[in-house]
């Protein structure tokens, strides 16, 4: 457990180091995003762009994803890796956007969470870019680093995120997983920490129990 007012100094430190996080996928609308999500698993988000770019000229809406065979499909995001359970997510939650949703993606966790594909993070990912509503975004980054710098002891997804919300302000949600997974890319890699240079070391229990 991380005290509030060192989450709010990580989180300014951080701000200051890389600015307000953008988001790095394409999209203009709350479904393109959700696609983007769903093909950036086990891809790079420059190689998602690529594709998207080309996918949402023939496919940008659910109404045209639902109606695009899913060879076709499969063909345009191949690249992306895993195309086929990808492709079926994407088709089978288009389909369920036009029959459940009058062709509008629904807006709360419970909801998202019922769409093939969408797991957690990618609807905190959707809810906070989108719909603006905070959450704590749990990949492979957040889960290494706020357990090194003492927010978490846990292992699960679940319980990082309850764990990192307690420590974080409400408001912060969003934009502190965003800043935490640019510096777990950029300085608190899982093989090599670059400790000596972190702006973070004196706030960070691995760094303490290194000393
Ligand atoms: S001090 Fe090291 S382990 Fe701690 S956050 Fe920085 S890079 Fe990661």
């Amino acid at each position: 457990m991380v005290e509030r007012e060192t989450s709010r100094e990580i989180l300014k430190r951080l701000k200051e180091e890389y600015g307000e996080p953008a988001p790095m996928l394409d999209y203009e609308t709350p479904f393109q995003l959700m696609v983007a999500v769903v093909l950036s698993a086990q891809c790079t988000d420059e190689r998602v762009n690529k594709v998207t770019k080309e996918l949402f000229k023939s496919a940008g809406s659910p109404e045209k994803m639902a109606a695009l065979k899913i060879e076709e499909l499969e063909t345009l995001i191949k690249s992306t890796g895993f195309f086929r359970n990808k492709a079926k997510s994407i088709s089978e939650s288009s389909k369920m956007i036009m029959r459940e949703y009058n062709g509008k993606l629904p807006d709360t966790m419970e909801e998202l969470l019922k769409l093939p594909g969408v797991g957690r993070k990618s609807a905190n990912v959707i809810l906070g870019h989108v719909y603006g509503i905070p959450g704590v975004t749990v990949d492979t980054h957040v889960k290494r680093v706020s357990r090194r710098l003492g927010f978490t002891d846990s292992e699960q997804p679940e319980k990082i995120e309850k764990d990192v919300m307690a420590s974080v302000d409400s408001q912060d949600w969003f934009t502190f997983s965003n800043l935490i997974i640019t510096h777990g890319r950029k300085i608190c890699s899982a093989r090599k920490p670059k400790c000596e240079i972190c702006i973070l070391n004196d706030r960070c229990r691995l760094w303490r129990d290194k000393l």
